[in-house]
């Protein structure tokens, strides 16, 4: 049954920063030179929802995108071409070669049977993965004189880097590796780096970089700190207020106690949100410039803070979650991919 009226708006909000978006992948692409710089926006757009972010990012002069599953491509294909579109999981079954041709995505081929599903299922254009040392997904060098390879019509010739968010040994060797690969596979464009991978240098650039995290305000070396802006603004309204005497305690399981009287808020955003229960006792939200640091145990549905300081606030007032990623990362012990990829549907998302 379709209801006869709209939906009334949700209590959860993602705001967008679509000039921080814009001016990441500028930092990034400019960081790249002279190799050009795409853009991940697999998972949604690292959550962020590829509706929003993908006709930000192509405004910008994006010009290549990666998705990982197929069933991700359709929300990129609504804003650019499909040939700019990557996909990186290759085709598994003849349904996703028969799915590539017919959309005219581009599959990254992983392995030999990839490769020999796609010239069998008619071809064309394709990207190669390698593996240089992850051992993640991409054909082993071991692989790469089988004459199958000779038979592909490759854009990009691609490896990806296990660590280029820490400086050890492992960057120079896949990037050693991936420069044999380059005198072994014949590709239009070679491309190595992820947003860290971009901050090792321009050795590790090739001619295309493929930044995820970073465009999205992630911060995964420091030479990115001051670089990269904060993009995801979650925010949330206050469904009550009430007062709290000294000695009461809060939540599930009473893990805090009122050391005073207190004004409580109580807000629309839980664990099932994807603010999870490590922000109990530990997060902090803000009115303004007021910090309102959470209380007790995160729930499902819901999470209090402390409003003493801030008496104007009210039922329906909106408060904004701090999620600077580097910091919300250190503070709650998830990653940065994690902390943005993990907020769910039941927050409406607005570029602004
Ligand atoms: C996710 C992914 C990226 C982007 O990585 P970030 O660390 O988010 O910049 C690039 N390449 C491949 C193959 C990926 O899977």
């Amino acid at each position: 049954m379709t209801p006869l009226i709209a939906l009334p708006p949700s209590p959860l909000r993602l705001r967008i920063d679509a000039a921080a978006l814009a001016h990441n992948w500028a930092a990034l692409n400019a960081l790249s030179a002279p190799a050009r710089a795409g853009a991940a926006v697999k998972a949604d757009g690292y959550g962020l929802g590829t509706a929003h972010v993908v006709p930000v990012l192509a405004r910008a002069g994006c010009r290549d995108w990666f998705v990982a599953h197929w069933g991700e491509a359709g929300a990129v294909l609504a804003h650019v071409p499909a040939a700019a579109i990557a996909v990186l999981h290759g085709p598994l079954t003849d349904a996703d070669v028969a799915y590539a041709r017919a959309t005219g995505l581009r599959p990254v081929l992983n392995s030999l049977r990839q490769i020999a599903r796609w010239i069998d299922g008619g071809g064309g254009v394709c990207h190669v993965m390698v593996d240089t040392g992850i051992n993640r997904l991409g054909l082993a060098l071991a692989d790469l004189g089988d004459p199958l390879l000779a038979r592909l019509d490759i854009d990009v010739c691609m490896s990806h880097l296990a660590s280029a968010d820490h400086d050890i040994a492992q960057n120079a060797l896949q990037l050693a590796r991936f420069t044999a690969v380059r005198g072994t596979v014949a590709a239009r464009r070679y491309s190595l780096a992820n947003s860290a991978g971009i901050a090792l240098g321009p050795a590790w650039h090739g001619d295309l970089t493929r930044p995820g995290i970073a465009l999205y305000g992630g911060v995964v070396r420091p030479e990115l700190a001051g670089v990269v802006r904060q993009v995801g603004y979650p925010e949330t309204a206050v469904l009550q207020v009430r007062d709290v005497a000294a000695g009461e305690s809060i939540g599930y399981n009473a893990t805090f106690v009122a050391p005073r009287a207190m004004r409580v808020g109580v807000v629309a955003l839980g664990y099932a949100d994807g603010y999870l229960r490590c922000w109990s006792n530990r997060g902090l939200l803000r009115w303004g410039d007021v910090r309102l640091p959470v209380l007790g145990r995160v729930s499902m549905d819901l999470t209090a803070v402390d409003v003493s300081q801030a008496p104007d606030v009210g039922e329906g007032d909106w408060l904004t979650v701090e999620y600077a990623l580097p910091q919300a990362a250190a503070q709650s012990g998830l990653s940065q991919y994690e902390l943005l990829t993990l907020l769910n549907r039941r927050f409406a998302r607005a570029a602004g």
